[in-house]
């Protein structure tokens, strides 16, 4: 066999809206194509490092400009290809343009600190690009999580290889050329393909950023460590929202309505369980009201706030899992059952009477359903909220603040938010889990630096001698 014989191994994504409408299908990069682009982008690297940081800035707010006039074309392409409701892909790439802004900004920020030290020492403690980032991203925020790696990434002084989900390939690419015309040739590489990619990628670079599931994200973390690079890794929740007895139940379920079910509930921060204290059956009305009133419908329409879920597969286990719940003697209280109409399509689902044991409330589903899960007291409630093995968002609703401040640090999330969605990111704070949710440092905002970079500690002494 000839190396032309090979057969070239094909990426697709597809409508998840109109499943024949084929958005891309490009040949995947094998580890040959991998090591090109390492090699281009570490050269590219060096003249990076060399640039001035208002150039650096300069590139970035080009950039940032650059996603902003395509914002219309990389809203529809969003749109087909990962079945986002136009609003909230709007929003992401609008938000998309402000991290590249805020960390155009951030290429002017001290890249360091000095120490006290005595006798005309000068100590230092700088922070130094690790050189090639890999960023390996999931689908369901396919222009938002690539740009808050890449944009710190590149702001701290490193080149950067993104490897995005096969199922966002088209608007990853796309972004990809917008934001790399901007910057030294091969300095951004985007990398279309599936596993064998991802670990082309990861066997190349010098420091790992993933976002995805928690199973590939644990795996991959382990085989970095092995590399000896650092690693981040973002991944699953299975997020609560705690409804305490005295809250307002129709403010709390619209809000909850929403966080469960918004792009068909398949976001990291998704609230996926409902803890309520008092009148539990009350609470249960409203929320099914709320949800029943959802939109859903055409991803492209304005009004839409649940489109089609990303593929069969993932409509199927909204499905089995209601299913599951009925099984154990627990009742669907809406939905619970696919929609029949072209495209992956699953009506919002609320569950109750079930265990908080029970795998719908324990496992990340990724999809618009939720579990309502009665509890006893407050005591009983946090219990619950903090019985799963992830820990990224949590919501409580309340409109006791003693009582808010007393919860909030019992709950084991890394997002805590009071009377607010668990959904929810502000671009320049902190962003990340605990459990099973995360590995590594914060992403987003300020706290980006630390995964990026590497600390070198130096000592300037006079030459006389001190
Ligand atoms: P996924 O884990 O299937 O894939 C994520 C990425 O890893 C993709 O690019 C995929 O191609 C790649 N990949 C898969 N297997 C690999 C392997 N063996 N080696 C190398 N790369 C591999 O996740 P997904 O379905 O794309 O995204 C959904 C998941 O992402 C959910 O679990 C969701 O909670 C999580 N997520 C987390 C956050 C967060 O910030 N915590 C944000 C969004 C999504």
């Amino acid at each position: 066999m000839t190396a032309s014989d090979v057969p070239i191994e094909l990426v697709e994504s597809r409508s998840p809206q109109h499943p024949l409408d084929v958005v891309a299908s490009v040949p995947a990069a094998d580890a040959a194509a991998v090591q090109r682009a390492l090699e281009t982008a570490r050269a590219a690297q060096r003249e990076w490092a060399a640039a001035t940081p208002l150039e650096r800035a300069a590139a970035l707010s080009g950039a940032a400009g650059a996603v902003e006039a395509a914002a219309a074309e990389l809203v529809a392409l969003g749109v087909r290809e990962v079945g986002k409701p136009v609003g909230e892909m709007a929003g992401e790439v609008a938000r998309g343009v402000a991290i590249l802004r805020y960390y155009a900004g951030g290429c002017l920020d001290p890249d360091g600190e000095t120490l006290p030290a005595a006798g005309g020492v000068l100590l230092l403690a700088r922070r130094r690009p690790h050189g090639v980032a890999g960023c390996i991203t999931p689908w369901n925020f396919p222009v938002a999580i690539p740009l808050w790696k890449l944009a710190p990434a590149l702001a701290y002084g490193n080149a950067v290889l993104l490897k995005p989900a096969p199922a966002a390939t088209a608007t990853a690419m796309r972004l990809g050329e917008l934001v790399g015309a901007h910057l030294p040739a091969g300095l951004l590489a985007v990398l279309p393909g599936g596993a064998a990619t991802g670990q082309a990628v990861l066997g190349a670079v010098d420091a790992l950023s993933f976002t995805g599931s928690a199973a590939v994200g644990a795996a991959l973390a382990i085989d970095a460590v092995r590399r000896g690079i650092p690693v981040q890794a973002e991944m699953g929740g299975q997020n609560p929202s705690v409804v305490l007895e005295d809250a307002d139940h129709e403010t709390a379920a619209s809000i909850i309505a929403g966080a469960a079910m918004g792009y068909a509930g398949q976001k990291c921060t998704a609230t996926s369980r409902v803890v309520v204290t008092g009148d539990a059956a009350g609470f249960v009305d409203a929320l099914v009201a709320a949800v029943e009133r959802l939109p859903v419908g055409d991803p492209g329409a304005a009004a839409t706030v649940v489109g089609p879920v990303i593929t069969e597969t993932a409509r199927r286990a909204v499905v089995a899992g209601a299913d599951a719940v009925t099984a154990a003697g627990g009742r669907v209280l809406t939905g619970g059952r696919s929609l029949a109409r072209d495209g992956f399509f699953v009506a919002p689902t609320v569950v109750g009477g079930i265990d908080p044991s029970h795998r719908v409330a324990q496992e990340e589903i990724f999809g618009p359903i939720v579990a309502v899960l009665p509890a006893r007291d407050l005591e009983e409630a946090i219990a619950f909220a903090n019985g799963v093995r992830y820990g990224l968002a949590a919501a409580l609703f309340t409109r006791d603040l003693d009582r808010a401040l007393g919860v909030l640090p019992r709950l084991e999330a890394g997002l805590v938010r009071v009377n607010a969605p668990t959904s929810g990111v502000d671009l320049y704070a902190p962003f990340g889990g605990v459990k099973d949710s995360s590995i590594g440092p914060r992403e987003q905002g300020k706290a980006a630096r630390e995964f990026f970079t590497w600390t070198q500690t130096a000592t300037i002494a006079p030459a006389g001698g001190s």
